[in-house]
This record gives structure tokens, C-alpha cells and sequence, in this order.
């Protein structure tokens, strides 16, 4: 019983350190925060409806940054690179004053 327990335990930790390790990759890119600097000089925002459209009239409904020129995330990821932010991840239903509509 002590054996099976302690067998248990081991498994226990091995599996929540392959679930900590798993993670770790989407967790190595951070997310662009509305409070960076360049995102507040651009208006960006990580949900494209708040913009703020009294200050910036060129947002059209229905540009966000999955259908950007810049955005270089997969189909079908939540969220991807920008090379505005370099280096941060960029969630698809964002939106900055930078956006270029995708050809
Ligand atoms: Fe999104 Fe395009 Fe702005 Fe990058 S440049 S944050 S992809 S709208």
C-alpha cells in the first residue's frame, strides 16, 4: 500500500511537470499589454471593439489584427507576432492604428 502510494505521488509530480513544461511555450512570447508604451502611441487595443474611434476614425468594423498585413500568427491561433511588437504576441481580435487591411 505504502509502495503504491508513493508510486502514485511520483506520477503525480512527473505529470504536473510535463503539464508546467507544455506550457511553457506559448508562455515564452508574452502578450502585448494596452499599458506598453508603443501600444498607447499606436491605440491598440486587445479587443479591436474598444477602440477608440473618435481618436482614431480610420478603424472600420471588422479590422482586427487577424486580418492585418502584419500579423504573422497561424490560422487558427489565438494570437501571434507583430513586427510593431516585436518580441510579443499580438491576440487576433486586436487592433493598433498600424493595421494594414490583408490583400
Ligand atoms: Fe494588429 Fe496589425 Fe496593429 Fe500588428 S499592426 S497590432 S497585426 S493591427
Amino acid at each position: 500500500m505504502q509502495s503504491s502510494r508513493r508510486h502514485f505521488m511520483i506520477l503525480a509530480a512527473s505529470l504536473a511537470s510535463s503539464v508546467a513544461l507544455s506550457g511553457k511555450a506559448s508562455a515564452e512570447t508574452p502578450a502585448v499589454s494596452e499599458s506598453d508604451p508603443t501600444a498607447q502611441a499606436l491605440g491598440f487595443k486587445t479587443d479591436a471593439t474598444h477602440v477608440d474611434k473618435a481618436k482614431y476614425p480610420k478603424y472600420l468594423a471588422g479590422q482586427a489584427c487577424a486580418n492585418c498585413q502584419l500579423y504573422q500568427g497561424k490560422p487558427g491561433d489565438a494570437s501571434g507576432p507583430c513586427p510593431i511588437f516585436s518580441g510579443k504576441q499580438v491576440p487576433t481580435k486586436g487592433w493598433c492604428s498600424a493595421y494594414v487591411k490583408k490583400a
